[in-house]
């Protein structure tokens, strides 16, 4: 049986998985999600503590995907793109640090492109023309997609950034791959970039004249690698340890494909929603109403989410009902100060490094702790401190960090990028002016 695909917003309609990757956001406005993830067998559960992470990644992958894919390519393609580890660091007894930042652009974000990247071009492996990939970034994600397309044949990928709002070495990560990547330094906002982006997708007869697709966050495939590693985390624990997963957020599609790997079977004994002061959901979980707002600028900067765009999901996992999802997920903020205090505290205490995203896990796991001592706190480590090296010099000192050679090598290369105002027509005369 394939799999098929509902929007949040009409959950009798189906779509199947090329139509689901490809159009990203349904007309309606909800999200996709899959209809059916059934709990794994016990083909599965005999043998999946002595799988590599991608054997493992694949049978997850395909307990989603079903036979929408073929075995042999879905395995292929699992395999490409999950070729870095995910190490689970013991800092303290029963206290873990789960680091997802090994991948080719040090963000957890490399998990989700990369899968994405490969999926796209297998579904669009028969049709004429290139797959055309725009995204809109505000820093991590925009890196990310493009290292995972990049060579990608039958595809190429238009990275929107604003000016002088990224990081000098995230800017360099969008600008210096070329071939198949061309980055637009937009004079203007992300809302900018974000709106010039939507303005293509609503010119219906050029967005499929061009093959145009998105790549952004709210790709039910890039959900999906994410689930991986919460069952590779799990087997690395102590024998009969159950995990309670601390997971720092911004849009919640980390901590909504943990809890596709619950249904899936995997036992999870909590989930710990940690964020800055983008605390919506916090305070949606504490008092049942939610309220999202504008975002605030923090020091945790991929989580400055106002109105978590993955909320349709969980909300759809749980049936609407906020009784249900708050006895799953407890929910913690903090702001900038106690951010920089814990990066501090927790370097001298044991001598381990986490960045401003990981920090605000890290109390919101010592919060959850103080009630529950006998919990095993998994806290996903969300990027690389390097990637945050303002903050981290400030709170940590100079050369306290080192900045991986897959990083540092970028600060010599040449940046790249055609200039753009933020008018909408001149935008898509651009793009049309493409091969
Ligand atoms: C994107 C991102 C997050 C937030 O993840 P969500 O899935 O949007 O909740 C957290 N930390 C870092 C470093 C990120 O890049």
């Amino acid at each position: 049986m394939s799999q098929r695909f509902y929007s949040t917003k009409s959950p009798g309609d189906f779509v199947d998985v090329k139509e689901a990757v490809l159009r990203s956001l349904p007309a309606d406005n909800g999200l996709y999600m899959p209809e059916k993830i059934e709990p794994l067998g016990d083909d599965f559960w005999n043998g999946w503590r002595d799988l590599s992470l991608s054997q493992l990644g694949f049978r997850i992958a395909r307990q989603v995907f079903r036979e929408s894919i073929p075995a042999d390519q879905l395995e292929m393609i699992v395999h490409e793109a999950i070729n870095f580890p995910a190490p689970l660091v013991t800092v303290k007894e029963k206290e873990y640090v789960l680091e997802l930042y090994h991948g080719p652009t040090l963000a957890f974000k490399d998990f989700g492109a990369r899968f994405m990247a490969r999926l796209m071009r297998w579904l669009t492996r028969d049709d004429d023309g290139l797959l055309t990939v725009l995204v809109a970034t505000s820093g991590d994600t925009g890196g990310a997609v493009a290292s995972a397309f990049h060579k990608v044949p039958g595809t190429r990928v238009i990275i929107l950034y604003p000016k002088g709002k990224v990081s000098g070495l995230q800017e360099k990560q969008l600008t210096t791959l070329g071939d198949n990547i061309t980055a637009l330094e937009i004079e203007g906002t992300f809302d900018d970039c974000q709106r010039l982006v939507k303005s293509a997708f609503l010119k219906r007869e050029m967005s499929e004249r061009m093959n145009l697709t998105s790549a952004n966050s709210i790709n039910i495939s890039r959900l999906v690698p994410q689930s991986f590693y919460y069952f590779d985390a799990a087997r690395n624990l102590p024998e009969g340890a159950k995990p309670t997963f601390v997971i720092p957020s911004g849009n919640f599609g980390n901590l909504t494909a943990g809890l596709f790997a619950e249904e899936m079977g995997l036992p999870v004994e909590q989930f710990v929603a940690a964020t800055n002061r983008n605390d919506v959901v916090p305070v949606y979980l504490k008092e049942g109403e939610y309220r999202p707002r504008s975002s605030v600028a923090t020091i945790s900067n991929a989580m400055d989410v106002g109105a978590p765009s993955n909320f349709a999901r969980m909300e759809s996992i749980f049936g609407s009902e906020w009784e249900r999802m708050r006895s799953r997920i407890a929910g913690f903020a903090y702001d900038d100060e106690m951010t920089r205090d814990t990066i501090r505290r927790v370097n001298a205490e044991t001598g381990y490094t986490l960045e401003p995203h990981g920090a605000v896990g890290w109390m919101a796991a010592e919060a959850w702790r103080k009630d529950h001592p006998e919990a095993h706190t998994v806290v996903l480590e969300t990027a690389h401190p390097s990637k945050f090296l303002d903050v981290m010099e400030e709170e940590l000192g100079k050369s306290a960090i080192e900045i991986p050679e897959r990083l540092a090598c970028l600060a010599d290369r040449e940046k790249v990028a055609i200039q753009l105002g933020t008018d909408e027509s001149a935008f898509q005369d651009w793009l049309e002016g493409l091969e």
